[in-house]
């Protein structure tokens, strides 16, 4: 026989406070957890074995079988299911339009020695990426395109924001990420034998004819600043996307998917 669900109207709830905490910075890093919006972002990581704490469904929706079907699976998966008013949710989220289910997540932080060195393929390797939105399309695109992985150099921003996880449109369960200083990480692709190509606005091959071999990385500058010379001087190659008119550079995740599609096509997209 079904539970009951437990039903939330109050915005001074406990509940409804702590899940409005993960919205900044600070309350994801006190609870080690992050928002998920919406019943196909919820279902993928729940598919992909992440584990939910807490899932939040609207009020008017929770007959729907598909939504019945979701609170049922995270209740199986020791998730805290609970109904609450639209307005709540909406409380939550900090948006005028909630979606029908939000979840929060524990968050996962992988070293990069977790990631695989020695296997072939393409990685993404990001210097100081500060926008979101960038982090999370970057990740989708990663996915789309089979990368093994994004590396996250220095000073990022929080994979685990809502705009990224929202951004990712589910890849942030699936993609492998982990953070690293600039060393560490060139550390671990020299003992992978991984060729290190640079995406520059100073690139000296067009990027269409830089060989990324079987092992790849390919590393993306910072929105404002691009690559430190240092690092350029540490890559194999300096590759440039093709660019006319005024602007002095493509955005940050069109360029990373310039380049990673162009490092796919080179494999035969396999
Ligand atoms: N003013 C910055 C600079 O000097 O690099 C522009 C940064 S751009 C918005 C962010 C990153 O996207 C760059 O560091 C580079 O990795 C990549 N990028 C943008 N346009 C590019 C192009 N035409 N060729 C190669 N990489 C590019």
């Amino acid at each position: 026989m079904n539970q009951p669900i437990e039903i939330i109207t109050s915005p001074t709830n406990a509940l409804i406070k702590s899940l409005k905490s993960l919205e900044r910075k600070k309350g994801r890093s006190e609870s080690g957890l992050f928002l998920a919006e919406g019943a196909r972002l919820v279902e993928q990581g729940l598919e992909q074995g992440w584990k939910a704490e807490t899932l939040v469904i609207a009020s008017t929706m929770a007959e729907r079988p598909h939504l019945a079907a979701l609170a049922r699976r995270a209740t199986a998966a020791g998730a805290r299911v609970v109904q609450a008013p639209e307005r709540l949710m909406s409380k939550i989220t900090h948006k005028d339009n909630a979606q029908s289910v939000i979840a929060s997540f524990q968050q996962a932080h992988r070293p990069l020695t977790a990631l695989d060195a020695k296997s072939d393929g393409i990685w993404i390797a990001l210097y100081e990426v500060r926008d979101p939105g960038n982090l999370g399309t970057i990740l989708r695109t990663a996915d789309c395109a089979g990368a093994q992985g994004v590396i996250l150099l220095e000073t990022c921003c929080d994979p685990y924001s809502f705009e990224t996880v929202r951004a990712s449109m589910g890849s942030i369960f699936d993609m492998p990420f982990a953070n690293a200083t600039f060393e560490q990480f060139n550390a671990w692709r020299q003992a992978g034998q991984m060729s290190l190509t640079a995406a520059s606005v100073n690139g000296t091959v067009r990027h269409d004819a830089a060989p990324f071999g079987q092992r790849a990385v390919i590393i993306m500058g910072n929105e404002q600043a691009g690559l430190p010379d240092p690092i350029e001087a540490e890559c194999d190659t300096l590759a440039l996307i093709p660019m006319r008119g005024g602007a002095d550079s493509l955005n940050l995740a069109q360029a990373t998917a310039i380049m990673t599609y162009e490092a796919w096509r080179q494999r035969n997209f396999q």
